[in-house]
């Protein structure tokens, strides 16, 4: 089954801010473990 790590990425849990426990929609590794608000980037809401 080649595609077996194909469905293992696909199914792993989303990453979680270690801040304040928010889904990270991107996942950049140079960002660590905290999501764009923790970090200082301030989205528009
Ligand atoms: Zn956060």
């Amino acid at each position: 089954m080649k595609t077996g790590i194909v469905e293992f990425f696909e199914n792993l849990p989303p990453k979680l801010c270690s801040n304040c426990g928010k889904e990270i929609e991107e996942q950049h590794e140079c960002y660590g473990n905290s999501c764009f608000s923790c970090i200082g980037i301030k989205d528009l809401d």
